[in-house]
């Protein structure tokens, strides 16, 4: 492996890091390759099959029993490739109120109603396999749990009060699956 920029030898680790690319503050990417140049110091973070990653993600999120955050609700609603437009129209409401979802300044959580829609738009597509039942039924908690994935394959590692934390109970095999 030779580094793009200098030409340099590159050698590569295997780190934990969050995934601060997509705004989620609970996502961390466990096992991910590294590659370092000692050159131009140069550094290359190698992120094999995110599209798998985002639907292990999305899902991950969905099961979380808690309000959909602002960086959540943006993460599904780009994972559906919709609009924020695209999204109010499908909620029905305004697209002022879908906006005000994803302000990161000041939180404008969604309705309960909303919450669950949108959630059921992302159990809806087949990349995630996720029965409603676990989520409408499931009370709301306040703080969301963090969500652990291993590279290569993004296996979901950690879904719990802590990092490695084993899934809610009842839910176990299908936050892994
Ligand atoms: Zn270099």
């Amino acid at each position: 492996m030779i580094c793009t920029h200098c030409g340099g030898p590159l050698t590569s680790t295997r780190v934990s890091r969050p995934y601060a690319e997509v705004g989620l503050s609970n996502v961390t990417l466990m096992n991910v390759e590294v590659r370092l140049c000692r050159h131009c110091r140069g550094r290359e973070v190698v992120l094999p099959c995110v599209e798998q990653l985002h639907d292990r993600i999305a899902h991950a999120i969905v099961l979380q029993p808690v309000a959909l955050t602002p960086a959540a609700i943006r993460f599904l609603r780009t994972w559906l490739g919709l609009s924020c437009q695209d999204l109010a129209a499908l909620i029905g409401v305004s697209r002022e109120t879908a906006f005000r979802w994803e302000r990161q300044d000041k939180w404008y959580p969604m309705r309960c109603s909303a919450d669950r829609l949108l959630r059921m738009l992302v159990a809806s597509r087949k990349a995630v396999t996720v029965d409603p039942v676990d989520f409408l039924r499931v009370p709301p908690e306040s703080e969301a749990r963090p969500i652990a994935l291993c590279a290569p394959t993004w296996e979901l590692v950690g879904y719990g009060p802590a990092l490695g934390g084993a899934a809610p109970a009842g839910r176990k095999n299908r936050a892994r699956t």
